[in-house]
């Protein structure tokens, strides 16, 4: 720990570096520097407890799509604490929030996905949507149709079925996963596998892969196939436009749901209400969570359409499944009150207009940067790809995304790094001057980083 550090900073370390078990951190690493403490935030700027200022690329983890400090959520918070703080919807009940809620949510999905179950976070969408896709064709009297397959290098969370759904190699061995009945397939990466192939003839090639696996498995033992529409914590994968319509003919042809993970696409990140929308996918279910509440409650969905929804809607037996808190009525106020700020604003038409044109505009001029293999992006996401050789786009040896985020940090900026890409996805209610700033930063950044690695 720095000694310039004030007391109160590393009293606030120490209690952390002894009690406090982080989610995805190296704690012998963490106790030895002492971990950074966030204390406020306004805007797209977050303060730490030293008061540096730093200008959040990622919001949060992709979530805080309205920005920081705004009080029509905080209000609207404050008010179902004051009316409604807690209560449940199992029994036959309801409250007025989650009520509402559920009808706003069904004019924003597409068509058809009207229906929606509450849970608290992105995993616990996901892993009820696996309980849910069991329950459907057991419903059916289809007991056999139960394996689900989604990719490599997907993220869908954490819990027992989520992290099964993952395809993040590190995230399985420790608890021994995935359970059984998860299969995984390839992934459209075309900038880090598909070499000189055309993109259009990569991403049928990669779409083929689960044509392949479903005979594989037999069309009769496939329930699902589950897929983010842009990979997010995978490394920011879009597929090439030929993808999406080849994965969901494949579907259709082996009668094999498709439940769209729209936990980071969902809620404008991509330029429309949700991924599904821009990338033209008709999902027969779909996760939300992160931009739901712009990550200012602890709030996630999963929608259904006609198909599982006219079934699960009139079975006759219970659906033995919910959350204490599914459908809290704070979090649907805060949902509601986010969803009203985005109207409001514009933001998704900003993020699908000129907010991301500026956005994309300013990451394409990276491509120039000596370390700078390739950058992509949709709406308000963005990738930089590292590359020791440009032309041949060999990678460098080590961790140059920690290298890089890390050289992020002290400049003044977050900026997620990903094995050797760079990610960004900032609030949505970013302004152009705050974009200059965060592509300068990104360039001094990625400049140190050059430095570091002998190149400049
Ligand atoms: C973050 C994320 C999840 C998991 O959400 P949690 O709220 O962390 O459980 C699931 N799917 C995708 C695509 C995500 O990005």
């Amino acid at each position: 720990m720095s000694p310039a550090l004030s007391n109160q900073t590393k009293r606030w370390q120490e209690m952390d570096a002894a009690h406090h078990l982080h989610p995805f951190t190296t704690h012998k690493e963490l106790a030895a520097k002492g971990a950074r403490v966030i204390t406020h935030a306004e805007g797209v700027y977050l303060y730490d407890s030293e008061g540096k200022r730093m200008l959040d690329g990622m919001a949060g983890l992709w979530c805080v799509n309205v920005g920081y400090g705004r009080k029509e959520l905080a209000e609207a918070g404050a008010k179902a604490l004051t009316e409604l703080p807690y209560y449940n919807n199992f029994f036959q009940t309801t409250n007025p929030y989650a009520a509402e809620l559920s009808e706003k949510l069904s004019t924003l999905t597409p068509q058809g996905l009207d229906r929606f179950f509450f849970a608290n976070s992105g995993s616990e969408a996901n892993d009820s949507f696996v309980k849910m896709v069991r329950f459907f064709w057991n419903l059916q009297g289809r007991p056999e149709k139960k394996t689900i397959i989604s990719r490599k290098q997907g993220y869908h969370g954490v819990t027992m079925a989520a992290a099964s759904l993952s395809g993040i190699p590190s995230m399985h061995p420790q608890a021994d996963l995935p359970l059984p009945g998860f299969a995984h397939i390839d992934y459209p990466y075309w900038y880090g596998q598909g070499g000189d192939s055309d993109p259009r003839e990569f991403g049928l090639k990669i779409a083929k892969s689960l044509e392949d696996k479903i005979l594989e498995l037999g069309a009769d033992k496939v329930a699902a196939f589950v897929a983010e529409p842009v990979q997010g914590a995978g490394g920011l994968i879009i597929p090439p436009e030929t993808y999406w319509p080849e994965i969901q003919r494949i579907c259709k042809k082996h009668d094999v749901l498709l439940h769209a993970d729209e936990v980071i696409c969902g809620f404008g990140r991509t330029g429309n209400w949700f991924g599904s929308h821009t990338f033209d996918i008709a999902p027969d279910s779909m996760a939300m969570a992160k931009g739901m509440t712009s990550g200012y409650q602890a709030l996630s969905a999963v929608a259904v359409g006609p198909r599982m929804g006219e079934v699960l809607f009139n079975a006759s037996e219970e659906w033995s499944h919910g959350f204490t808190y599914s459908g809290h009525p704070v979090a649907c106020a805060v949902a509601l009150a986010n969803i009203e700020v985005m109207e409001t604003e514009k933001l998704v038409e900003k993020c699908g207009g000129e907010t991301g044109a500026y956005f994309q505009k300013k990451l394409a001029t990276l491509q120039t940067h000596p370390l700078v293999g390739e950058t992509r992006g949709v709406g308000l996401l963005g990738a930089i790809e590292i590359v020791k050789d440009k032309k041949t786009r060999e990678r460098f040896d080590g961790d140059v995304g920690t290298m890089c985020r890390n050289h992020c940090f002290e400049s003044g900026l977050v900026m997620r790094g990903i094995g050797s890409t760079m990610v960004l996805s900032p609030p949505l209610t970013i302004s152009h001057a705050e974009l200059d700033e965060l592509f300068e930063l990104a360039v001094k950044a990625l400049d140190l980083t050059a430095r570091e690695l002998g190149v400049l």
